[in-house]
């Protein structure tokens, strides 16, 4: 289908960007990569009167290390958190994570800061920003602030951003050296958003969890932080009757809809599977 029809502003400041979005009131949606917002459009799910796009925005550009943190302007590409060497080094499970976002095409235009902005319980990236204690940096009008990924989602495209705000950058503490950690997606062909998915991130500590962090992906109507599971974990060798319960714990939190991916009751062990796969591997990844 065809969008409705509407006018394009392309700012080339973060304040000139919060200006214009602030005097354009609520009618109006920044554009980032338009791979979620343009087929919203085409299918009349949106329809805003202007759009604000921030692909003119340098400062939103980059991958950089902030003391203990690492720092992903929001307007950095799938492909580019890919290819990049210190996220490999740092935080790989980000690219294993973007990997598994789509197809090249979409992921070429394809931004972090639209996949956590957006608010779908499909989007990969927010269940691995809570795991990984993530948060974004946020102008608007009124000035900066933070927000922490646990906090931001509240509904199906429903996150606590105001009218007018961006995400301006993803701003993630530097997991431990050894640390290990898996993305564990099942999707029912390539480029499909996740039927279930799970993301982990330990440290061991002399054949036990020292820590453990999981997050689960479209089981619900936002991503879920599966906090007591973790703590079942922790302290654990991750042996099969520990497992067992933490996944039943994780599963106890999920409350998938049913649609074309399976009905609520399949999804949901589908989590479990994933949260099993997800950390046998990242048990594997860690340095005991
Ligand atoms: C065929 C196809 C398959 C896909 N499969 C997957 C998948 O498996 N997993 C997955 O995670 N995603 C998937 N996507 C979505 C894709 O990852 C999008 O690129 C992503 O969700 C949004 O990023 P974007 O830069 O394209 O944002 P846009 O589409 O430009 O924007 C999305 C929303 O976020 C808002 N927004 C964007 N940037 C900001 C910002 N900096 N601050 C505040 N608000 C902002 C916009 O106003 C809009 O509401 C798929 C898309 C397509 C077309």
């Amino acid at each position: 289908m065809i969008p409705g029809s509407f006018a394009y502003h392309r700012p080339t400041s973060v304040n000139e960007a919060v200006a214009m979005l602030g005097d354009l009131g609520e009618d109006a949606r920044p554009i980032a990569g338009g791979h979620s917002l343009i087929p919203m459009m085409k299918l009349r799910l949106a329809a805003p009167s202007h759009l604000v796009d921030l692909g003119g925005l340098a400062d939103l550009k980059g991958i950089r290390e902030d003391g203990g943190d690492i720092v992903i302007g929001a307007m950095t590409t799938q492909h580019e958190v890919i290819g990049s060497d210190l996220l490999a080094a740092k935080i790989p499970i980000l690219r294993e994570t973007a990997l598994l976002i789509a197809d090249p095409q979409v992921r070429y235009l394809g931004t972090l800061g639209g996949n956590v902005a957006n608010g779908d319980p499909g989007n990969d990236m927010p269940a691995v920003m809570m795991c990984l204690t993530a948060s974004y940096q946020i102008a608007g009008k009124s000035g900066e602030r933070r927000a922490a990924a646990r906090d931001f989602y509240q509904g199906a495209y429903f996150t606590s951003l105001e009218p007018g705000e961006i995400v301006t950058a993803i701003r993630i503490p530097t997991p431990p050296v050894g640390h290990g950690a898996a993305y564990e997606k099942l999707k029912r062909k390539v480029g499909d958003y996740a039927t279930a998915a799970a993301a982990v991130v330990l440290t061991m500590k002399g054949g036990k969890v020292a820590s453990c962090s999981i997050g689960l992906t479209n089981v619900a109507e936002t991503p879920l932080w599966a906090e007591e599971a973790a703590k079942i974990l922790t302290g654990s060798s991750l042996d099969a009757a520990t497992v067992k319960n933490a996944v039943a714990a994780a599963e106890a939190i999920t409350h998938p809809a049913t649609d074309a991916r399976g009905p609520a009751a399949y999804r949901t062990k589908m989590a479990g599977v994933m949260l099993t796969r997800a950390l046998a591997r990242a048990q594997q990844n860690a340095s005991a």
